[in-house]
C-alpha cells in the first residue's frame, strides 16, 4: 500500500466550490446592481437606468466568468491548509495561520502553492 510521492501535490479543488463561488458572487452583484440601478434612476433620472443596467449586466457576466473554484493547499511556510479562491489575475494568497504570502502557480497538473 506504499504510495510513491512523486513531486509536489497540487492544491485540491473543493467540491462544488466553483458553482458556490459563482452563485455567491452573483448574489452580491445582484444586490449591489439593484442598489446601483435604484440610485441611478433616483438621482440621474430614468434615461440612465438603461445604461446602469447595461453596465451592471456586463459586470455580472465578466465577474462570473473570471471567478473559479476554491483550492485548498498546504502553506509552503508552515504547512497549514489554506484556501485559495481562483479569480482572474489573483495569484497571491495569505496564509491563514502565519500570514505569509503564498504564490499560486498554475500548471497543467493543477495549482501549486509556492513561496513567492
Ligand atoms: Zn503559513
Amino acid at each position: 500500500m506504499a504510495r510513491k510521492k512523486a513531486g509536489p501535490v497540487p492544491a485540491e479543488l473543493q467540491r462544488y466550490s466553483r458553482a458556490l463561488n459563482k452563485t455567491r458572487l452573483a448574489a452580491i452583484m445582484g444586490v449591489a446592481g439593484m442598489a446601483f440601478v435604484a440610485v441611478a434612476s433616483y438621482f440621474l433620472g430614468p434615461q440612465w437606468v438603461k445604461i446602469a443596467l447595461a453596465v451592471f449586466l456586463v459586470g455580472i457576466v465578466s465577474s462570473l466568468l473570471s471567478v473559479g473554484g476554491t483550492y485548498v493547499g498546504n502553506c509552503p511556510h508552515c504547512g497549514t491548509k489554506t484556501p485559495y479562491v481562483h479569480a482572474l489575475g489573483v495569484y497571491i494568497v495569505k496564509c491563514t495561520r502565519c500570514g505569509k504570502p503564498i504564490k499560486v502557480n498554475k500548471t497543467k497538473e493543477g495549482f501549486f502553492f509556492r513561496r513567492p
